[in-house]
C-alpha cells in the first residue's frame, strides 16, 4: 500500500496523533492531527499528515483503498470554512498513536 504525505498538512499545536483505518478491512485511511477528546466526526484537510489516499488531488469523498467503502464526504465547515471530510460514523476506527 502506498502511503500519500499530505502536501497542505499544517503542524497543530497541542495535538495528538490518530490513526484512522476503515471499519469493514481495517485497513490504514490517515494519520490526523487531533485537537481534545471530543469524538471524531470529521477531518479537517490540513491537519491530515498522511494517508493511503493521494490527497494532493481534489476528492469529492474518502474511499478506504482496500475495500472501495465510502469513509468521509467532503464539506466546507460552516464555522470557519474549513476544507474538511465528514466521516461515515460507522465506517472508520480510530486509535491513538504517539504524539
Ligand atoms: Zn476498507
Amino acid at each position: 500500500m502506498d502511503i500519500y504525505p499530505n502536501p497542505d498538512c499544517r503542524r497543530i499545536r497541542g495535538s495528538h496523533l490518530l490513526e484512522v483505518s476503515c471499519a469493514h478491512c481495517q485497513c490504514f485511511i490517515a494519520t490526523y492531527q487531533k485537537l481534545g477528546e471530543s469524538p471524531l466526526v470529521k477531518l479537517y484537510h490540513e491537519r491530515i499528515v498522511e494517508g493511503s489516499i493521494d490527497l494532493s488531488q481534489p476528492r469529492g469523498a474518502l474511499f478506504c483503498p482496500g475495500c472501495g467503502e465510502r469513509i468521509a464526504t467532503r464539506y466546507l465547515t460552516k464555522m470557519d470554512h474549513k476544507e474538511a471530510y465528514r466521516l461515515v460514523p460507522s465506517a472508520f476506527h480510530r486509535r491513538r498513536v504517539r504524539g
